[in-house]
């Protein structure tokens, strides 16, 4: 099913005439609740229950649920950003749609991963080069996709490798991750700066 044309809305959550923070609610027509199962294969990181109809995933700083006739984000800074992901996510479903017949459709997923799985891999000396003032800060941050674990140096240098490698596999599997594991060990036994 073609997504053809959406209205949206953008709500201000906080009822302040200041607020940046504002969530956006992309309506449609057109039924896609068919088309869910493809939808969530092609999103890492996703949880998706089939029989629910929803797809929760965390983008960035934003939260996207996806349902039937209805996506919503949050944090959403203005009506320009709104309209560019109303056309983003416009065709990202009319692109499933078109290759549809060459993606196995996943009927659960859920990566079970949190803050503290990553704080507990970082060598917790909260040193502050990643930017963020504690290691449990940045690890927050990562799960919410607004820091990247190559960020923390020391990780890729004082945490021993079986314990850095299970949690690069788990972020990996989330989608909270863009380096694959063996290139960041390529990278370090090439002794190459990250
Ligand atoms: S760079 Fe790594 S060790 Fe240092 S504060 Fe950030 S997360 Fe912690």
């Amino acid at each position: 099913m073609r997504i053809k044309d959406y209205k949206f809305q953008l709500i201000n959550i906080e009822c302040l005439p200041t607020s940046v923070h504002l969530n956006l609610i992309m309506n449609f027509d057109e039924d896609i609740k068919d088309m869910l199962p493809y939808i969530a294969a092609r999103l890492p990181g996703c949880t998706y229950i089939h029989g629910t109809d929803i797809i929760n995933f965390t983008e960035k700083y934003h939260i996207v649920a996806i349902k039937p006739r209805e996506i919503t984000i949050t944090r959403v800074k203005n009506e320009k950003q709104a309209r560019e992901l109303c056309e983003y996510w416009k065709d990202f479903i009319n692109e499933t749609e078109e290759v549809k017949d060459s993606i196995e459709p996943v009927y659960e997923k859920k990566v079970e991963i949190g803050p503290l799985d990553i704080y507990r891999a970082l060598p917790a000396t909260n040193c502050g080069e990643c930017g963020y003032p504690t290691c449990m800060a940045f690890a927050a941050a990562v799960i919410k996709r607004e820091a990247d674990i190559e960020n923390c140096k020391p990780f890729f240098t004082d945490t021993d490798s079986g314990v850095r490698s299970l949690l690069l596999d788990k972020l990996q599997k989330a989608g909270l991750i863009q380096l694959t594991h063996d290139r960041k060990e390529k990278e370090l036994n090439e002794g190459a700066r990250i």
